[in-house]
């Protein structure tokens, strides 16, 4: 409790600090800080996979798009312009004018998830530092040395201590400490639904502003027109990134009944090639888990879909900390799976459908609304899913777990509130004032 304090304490000062640096020499550091991430590229990716365990080629893409979201916040900043509004059209009011300004929340609490440490940091750190705040991350307990090592550059380049700060610990028990204060202005949350939920009724007290990032079932739907090894290509590239372990991965397979079986042979063959082991192996497909923990967690998830009549193709086996791809079919819409049992992990749920409305009630009769994809090369099938299917995202002709660093990323339902990403975030972390200019005019 007394390190939470003094880390708000601190914060409060260095978002002064912080805000009082012009624009330009803000981003100056941050641009020095660009330039260290880039420098320090390679060890930043190997602590990401040694933490959380997820193959190195992906944690070289992971800082990769830290500086890209870095970059695209810092020309964003410099675009923040306020509105002048005609009030002069207002009767009596000929002679005044009015406009706006953004000004920076405070101090910003970041709560981050262990799947994408460092991507999750970017996308609330740049925005935050950027916009003028001040802010505490709070590393998921599983990840927290990369976040360090990645605050620490931040540090180099000359953001100063008070204003960028890490507190490791339990999530459940600092959590209260961060957020019951009302120093805090605003705490923004990538984790599950049921933390976020948390996160509101702790932030109600102060009012603070709430931005959640929250779990994902998304669907990817492929419809029989659609060549079969690139749908099985999308299939695995949408579920097996980062082993599985990715809010918007495709967690339920809606596929048409004509080419089900074939799928699903097809799909079973390839996953017996794909390489798991040492994620630190230049080309291995599958790691470990976050930990055996998180393995246990999916064994019991599967076993359970398994006892409510789904059928076992391949895999459910694990090793410790590893999880084998693992093929479920005969999915029932009624199945927990087939609403809102999220399975972090490399589980392929296969769910039959023969008409594109059924297969758009199965994808909507969950409570999460991330993302998804549809593959088929009917555009008019492919617009009225991509519409009518309730999610934050629709792709068209690819898996779901895509993510640009510029798009509206965010849920419907409850799979979030508030969206991240560089066209819509800045705006998220600042104010708005109006200023009236009397008689002016
Ligand atoms: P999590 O268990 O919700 O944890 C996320 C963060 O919240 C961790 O730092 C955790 O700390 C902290 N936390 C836990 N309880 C808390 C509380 N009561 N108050 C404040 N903070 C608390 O999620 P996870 O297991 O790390 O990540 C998986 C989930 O995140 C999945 O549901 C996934 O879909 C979702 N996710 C969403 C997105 C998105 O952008 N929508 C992206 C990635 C992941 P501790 O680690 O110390 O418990
Ligand atoms: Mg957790």
């Amino acid at each position: 409790m007394e390190d939470a304090k003094f880390a708000i304490a601190s914060a409060v000062e260095g978002q002064k600090e912080w805000v009082a640096l012009p624009l330009y020499q803000r981003n100056e550091i941050l641009r020095h800080f660009i330039a260290l991430v880039q420098d320090h590229q390679e060890e930043l990716a190997q602590a990401i996979t040694r933490e959380c365990g997820k193959p190195l080629a992906q944690a070289r893409g992971e800082v990769d798009s830290i500086c890209q979201t870095l970059d695209g916040y810092l020309a964003a900043g410099t675009t923040l312009y306020g509105k002048s509004m005609p009030v002069f059209s207002e009767k009596g009011r000929e002679h005044d004018m009015i406009f706006t300004i953004y000004e920076p929340l405070g101090v910003i609490v970041a709560i981050c998830p262990f799947n994408f440490p460092l991507s999750m940091f970017a996308h609330k750190v740049a925005p935050c530092l950027v916009a003028g705040n001040a802010v505490i991350v709070k590393p998921a307990s599983d990840t927290p040395l990369s976040a360090i090592l990645l605050a620490n550059l931040a540090h180099q380049a000359g953001v100063p201590g008070k204003t960028l700060q890490v507190i490791t610990g339990s999530g459940s028990e600092l959590g209260q400490w961060l957020i019951n204060d009302k120093a805090v202005n605003g705490v923004t949350l990538t984790g599950s639904t049921e933390v976020g939920k948390d996160i509101m009724r702790m932030a109600a007290d102060h009012l603070q502003h709430v931005f959640l990032e929250l779990g994902g079932n998304d669907i990817l739907m492929i419809m029989d027109d659609f060549e079969l090894d690139k749908a099985i290509e999308e299939a695995c590239a949408g579920r097996l990134r980062n082993t599985g372990q990715a809010c918007n991965g495709s967690k339920r397979l809606l596929v048409h009944n004509r080419i089900r079986k074939e799928f699903t042979d097809t799909l079973v063959a390839r996953l017996k090639e794909a390489k798991i082991g040492d994620p630190m192996q230049e080309d291995v497909e599958v790691g470990p888990l976050v930990s055996e923990k998180a393995a246990i967690t999916v064994e019991h998830q599967v076993l359970r879909t398994i006892q409510q009549g789904a059928t076992l193709c391949y895999g459910g086996t694990r090793n410790g900390a590893f999880f084998t791809p693992t093929v479920l079919g005969d999915i029932r819409p009624d199945m927990d799976i087939a609403k809102d049992l999220e399975i972090f992990g490399p589980v392929f749920a296969i769910l039959g459908f023969d008409t594109v409305e059924e297969a758009i009630a199965i994808a909507n009769q969950s409570s999460y609304g991330l993302s998804g994809g549809i593959l088929t090369h009917d555009m008019k099938v492919a617009f009225q899913v991509a519409k009518s299917v309730d999610t934050g995202a629709m792709v068209i002709g690819g898996h779901g777990s895509y993510r640009s660093i510029y798009q509206p990323f965010g849920g419907h339902k409850q799979s979030g509130l508030g969206v991240e990403g560089i066209s819509e975030t800045l705006k998220e972390f600042t104010k708005i004032k109006t200023i009236f200019l009397r008689d002016v005019l």
